[in-house]
């Protein structure tokens, strides 16, 4: 039974207001669950907080006047903040097993139980306290109204530190899931919505009205526009979008001043708070609606500085995601991308649909013709005529240098249409150029079950396309698959001119930006024909691999370059090392790494003189594989190369495994540093090097002005026609020798 209030000190109610540590939005009551089979104690209990305010925030009471009546209250109200419990109710031990249901069955352990007994001899054992993590434990005759007032009081403030204990952790956990996770699409929305959580656990606030907003495009190839990265509560939606979607221009205004001025703004009623790494820049508005506590202001800072290193992370990781599925010319979806959607387009089995290749005729004379930047602008102008042509209804993606890839409904992806859609001319800088296309279609056969197998469909469709003479365009049927015969026939050539000992090997100079030195060769094999002809590799090596007979080439190969650098070791200013290409099946057979050392040891070499080369692609085709054979391979002491790095996909998780000394930036993307946009992936890629501690080899280097490029960004060597074409032996021992007795760039 509840006691009348008493002595006058017990009427008087402190100011129970806290502002400090309380809730700044003030808006929601505390919720307190009233739980006794004793009507008189409700109405005692409604009475004694009527209209009480406790840290700044009002109480709602919900009443239940047995335990199965305060279970089907709280399975639907989670937000429970204090139970005030009779102890005994229905049964000796309902008030207990209660408590257990509350912890054990419903799983809410922040909120608060303050038991409560109207027999003063009975009290709980001990154990029971901590076993349920009771807040406090009081008879009914002891609960005055300053008292029970207190009681509640304090553990309100012990919810509140519960609460926020745990919204930090759920915020730190969701961090370091982020980075865990840094390969998916959206991390850095992942991560984002970290940061946010965190920062609205720490100051308290409501998660509503936060944005976190970056330079750059998550998605596009703007980089310099504000987007939105992460957003809360009203603003989630605009997640993805331009900062100026956001319909509140005080919001818009803070986030531009924070970034144009690089420091965290503290205001009377929001806070902003900016991150940086390298380039990368964000920031995060909050509305805190009254300045932010010095304390807490530290708080934010430090949280800050860490988020910040976290958010380059991320950042860099999505940019090569983005850069290894899009095309950096036309922005479309590049190849791989492209046979993913191929891949779900294939699975879906929609059979209205159609995949078409589509190539630009003679692009290639028009480019030597007009110039590189026209050549650009024209493939630039054909992506746009070609989205405009698909409106939307199904998928564009560049899958070569002239050659764009569509799926889509066969109202869109047909001859007529599409030779139509090119009847205009299209535009290239200042001129309109007609632009002929040849097409190669492809209906999903019943037994195409991946996307590869659809383009090499399309593919073969597009090339019986090009060789006609009377049609620009070719639907594949089954009987076109004969071309293996031709692959046969090159399969079988290949193998006797090997061991007619017809294949060479050609080397290519690598030279360290910083001195002009040769710092290493790069072998690489070459099939000369007897018309005098030379086979590029990129079109026999496929065929070596895919018959097996790359084995034996590799091996070959590895025995020549390891005798042709025993022969310049004796130079003067000679290369350190030899890089020697692998394919994976040399590198999935077992003893390659026995095969590498006796190559070695038969040209009395140390390991460190030869540096593997695997590709990136096939690197992450299997990359637990590979891991396993790297590492045998690296504890002998070889070095080894990731070649053409940025075309394939790789998990950062992966590469953090390997263990490789060398990332080769692919030619590719030195290409593109001539002109004003381009380099930016190969910047990626060197911040990229450098943060896993690995040198960097920039392929395919033609100018001075790129050179001069990736030495401002401190790329560390370089290889590509600037220096020198790969050539046979006995050119090479010329040419470096010239090279030290004249030292050039
Ligand atoms: P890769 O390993 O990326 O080799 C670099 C390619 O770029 C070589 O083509 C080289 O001649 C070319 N290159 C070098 N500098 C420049 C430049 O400044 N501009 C341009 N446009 N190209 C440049 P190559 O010799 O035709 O080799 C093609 C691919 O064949 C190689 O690409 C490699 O993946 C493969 N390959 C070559 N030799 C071997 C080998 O012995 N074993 C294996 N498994 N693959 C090989
Ligand atoms: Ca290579
Ligand atoms: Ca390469």
């Amino acid at each position: 039974m509840t006691q009348h209030p008493g002595t006058a000190a017990d009427d008087f109610i402190p100011l129970l207001d806290d502002d400090h540590g309380g809730h700044r939005s003030g808006i929601d009551s505390w919720r307190i669950l009233v739980v006794d089979d004793d009507n008189e104690v409700h109405a005692a209990t409604e009475f004694a907080l009527h209209a009480v305010r406790i840290l700044g925030r009002p109480l709602m009471l919900r009443h239940a006047h047995s335990a199965a009546e305060a279970r089907e209250l709280l399975a639907g109200d989670r937000s429970i903040a204090v139970v005030l419990l009779d102890v005994v109710m229905e049964t000796e031990d309902a008030g207990l097993s209660m408590v257990g249901h509350i912890r054990d069955t419903l799983q809410m352990k922040e909120c608060r139980i303050i038991l409560r007994t109207g027999q003063p001899g009975y009290a709980p054992e001990l154990s029971v306290f901590n076993e349920y993590d009771i807040n406090d434990y009081r008879t009914k005759a002891e609960l005055t109204r300053t008292r029970l007032i207190t009681a509640i009081t304090s553990a309100l403030r012990s919810f509140e530190q519960i609460r926020t204990i745990a919204e930090n952790r759920r915020g730190l956990e969701m961090i370091v899931h982020a980075s865990a996770d840094l390969m998916e699409t959206r991390a850095i929305t992942a991560l984002a919505e970290g940061v946010l959580t965190q920062l609205a656990a720490i100051l308290k606030l409501p998660l509503d009205g936060i944005v976190c907003a970056q330079r750059g495009s998550p998605c596009a190839s703007d980089p310099d526009g504000l987007y939105i990265v992460g957003a809360t509560g009203r603003l989630a939606g605009h997640v993805a979008e331009p900062l100026h979607a956001i319909p509140d221009l005080a919001i818009v205004r803070a986030i531009e001043t924070c970034i144009a001025e690089g420091r965290h703004i503290f205001g009377d009623d929001h806070t902003v708070i900016h991150l940086r790494s390298g380039h990368q820049e964000a920031a995060v508005y909050l509305n805190t609606q009254a300045p932010v506590p010095t304390s807490d202001r530290q708080l934010i800072e430090v949280f800050a500085a860490n988020m910040s290193a976290s958010f380059g992370n991320v950042r860099l990781v999505e940019q090569l995601h983005h850069t290894a599925y899009h095309d950096g010319l036309t922005a479309l979806p590049n190849r791989t991308r492209f046979i993913l959607d191929l891949d779900e387009f294939a699975a879906r089995g929609s059979p209205d649909g159609v995949v078409a290749l589509l190539d630009l005729q003679h692009f290639a004379d028009l480019n030597d013709g007009l110039g590189h930047d026209a050549g650009n602008a024209l493939l630039v102008s054909v992506a746009k005529r070609l989205q405009a042509h698909m409106a939307g209804t199904g998928r564009i993606a560049r899958v070569g240098a002239d050659v764009f890839g569509l799926i889509g409904p066969e109202t869109r992806v047909n001859p007529e249409a599409l030779f139509d859609a090119f009847m205009p001319p299209c535009e290239a800088g200042e001129h309109q150029l007609p632009v002929a296309i040849t097409i190669g279609f492809c209906r999903p056969l019943e037994n195409d079950r991946t996307g590869i197998s659809l383009l090499k469909r399309a593919n073969i469709a597009l090339n019986r396309a090009k060789r006609s003479l009377h049609s620009s365009h070719e639907y594949f049927i089954p009987e076109m698959e004969d071309n293996t015969r031709w692959r046969l026939d090159i399969i079988r050539r290949l193998r006797e001119d090997f061991h007619h000992g017809k294949l060479a090997v050609w080397y290519q100079p690598q030279v360290s930006l910083a001195s002009g030195r040769v710092v290493g060769i790069e072998a690489l094999v070459r099939w000369p024909g007897d018309d005098g002809f030379v086979q590029p590799p990129g079109v026999f090596i496929p065929l070596a691999e895919y018959s097996g007979l790359i084995v034996e080439i590799g091996d070959w190969v590895l025995d020549a370059a390891c005798a042709a650098f025993r022969e310049i070791r004796g130079l003067a200013d000679a290369p350190a090392y030899v890089a020697v290409n692998v394919s994976m099946p040399q590198v999935r057979r077992r003893g390659f790494a026995q095969r590498v050392e006796a190559a070695l040891a038969a040209n009395d070499l140390p390991p460190y003189a030869i540096e593997l080369e695997i590709t990136e692609s096939l690197a992450m085709e299997e990359p637990k594989a590979v891991v396993h054979s790297l590492q045998a391979l690296k504890a002998i002491g070889l070095r080894i190369a990731i070649d053409d790095f940025g075309t394939g996909y790789s998990s950062l998780a992966h590469l953090r495994e390997m263990p490789i000394d060398c990332l080769k930036i692919d030619r590719t993307f030195i290409s593109e540093i001539a002109d004003g946009q381009g380099g930016m992936f190969a910047e990626t890629i060197i911040a990229l090097g450098q943060k896993l501690g690995v040198g960097i080899v920039a392929e395919g280097v033609e100018t001075p002005e790129q050179a001069g490029f990736l030495r401002g960004l401190g790329c560390p060597v370089a290889q590509g026609y600037l220096y020198a074409k790969p050539m046979p032996l006995g050119e090479l021992m010329g040419w470096l020798q010239a090279r030290a007795a004249s030292p050039a760039n």
